[in-house]
């Protein structure tokens, strides 16, 4: 059925579109909500390709809604800012992540903890507003969101790089920062060295860590080691390397998101010391 020319008017959001579980995007219009007095509009310069993207996009949760459009690393321009905006203005680089409003009054949300929503978090992709409409997210011109979840990005870092840190650097650095790992001389074992693990290794050599990487593949230990300076690289079948770490290690954060035992890391970690899964 085709729309009304009206409908065709109003559609002034241009983006990438899964409409089925094949995996293909393709281009898709669509009309973005107007901007509110507490939001901002940011113009799209960037936006990483998360996990989540792919999962949603081939409907492996069974509950993505169609036509999706992915994306939830987003950098961006802001273009036009609400009446009542304080914290942005027309001209700043932002980033918008992976959701884009709470209620903002449970005690979650007073405690910065929105994703964690009492009354449920809208999600940025395939998430539900609060009016019932769906999200869409970044693989498209523009988005709105309300000016609590964006994030300024400094004018000199390059957005391309930005973008990655919304989930990924997000999902590895919330939890170093929650277990106060971020304090030198602290030792800390990365498993898995992909899109999560490699942002664990750069964090944990800024904050001064002494890191660990465990793999089950030979071909991350040039990357771990000579890339991103990790200390140590150990292949987790190895028995006798594991066995030369027992009880050395004050934090492991596991992103690996394969199916894969525990136990032999838990005999890792220091008394008291922290496995987190982020995998
Ligand atoms: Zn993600
Ligand atoms: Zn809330």
């Amino acid at each position: 059925m085709r729309s009304s020319p009206d409908k065709e008017m109003s559609k002034n959001c241009h983006a990438w579109a899964a409409r089925d579980d094949s995996g293909l995007l393709s281009p898709y219009e669509f009309e973005r909500r107007g901007v509110e007095s507490d939001h901002v509009s940011v113009r799209i310069t960037h936006c990483g390709i998360c996990y989540a993207d792919v999962v949603y996009t081939r409907n492996k949760m069974k509950k993505t809604v169609y036509p999706l459009v992915p994306g939830h690393e987003i950098v961006g321009i802001v273009t036009e800012v609400g009446g009542s905006v304080g914290k942005f203005k027309i001209g700043d680089y932002v980033g918008v992540g992976t959701y884009l409003d709470s209620c903002r009054a449970c005690e979650n949300c007073e405690d910065a903890q929105e994703i964690y929503c009492l009354k449920g978090v809208t999600m940025t992709i395939n998430g539900t507003y609060q009016d019932g409409s769906i999200t869409q997210g970044g693989y498209s011109s523009f988005i709105v969101v309300h000016e609590r979840y964006c994030y300024k990005i400094p004018e000199k870092y390059p957005p391309a790089l930005a973008a990655p840190l919304l989930c990924a650097g997000i999902t590895v650095y919330s939890p170093m920062i929650h277990h106060k790992t971020n304090e030198p001389e602290k030792s800390i074992g990365v498993i898995g060295l992909g899109g999560l693990g490699h942002m664990a290794v750069k964090f944990a050599k800024a904050f001064g860590l002494t890191v660990t990487v465990f793999s089950t593949s030979i071909s991350k230990k040039d990357d771990a080691l000579s890339l991103l300076k990790a200390d140590n690289f150990v292949i987790s079948s190895d028995k006798e390397q594991m066995a030369a770490l027992s009880k050395t290690l004050d934090f492991i954060i596991d992103t690996a998101s394969g199916d894969h035992p525990f136990d032999l890391y838990l005999s890792l970690l220091k008394i008291g010391g922290v496995l987190a899964l982020v995998g």
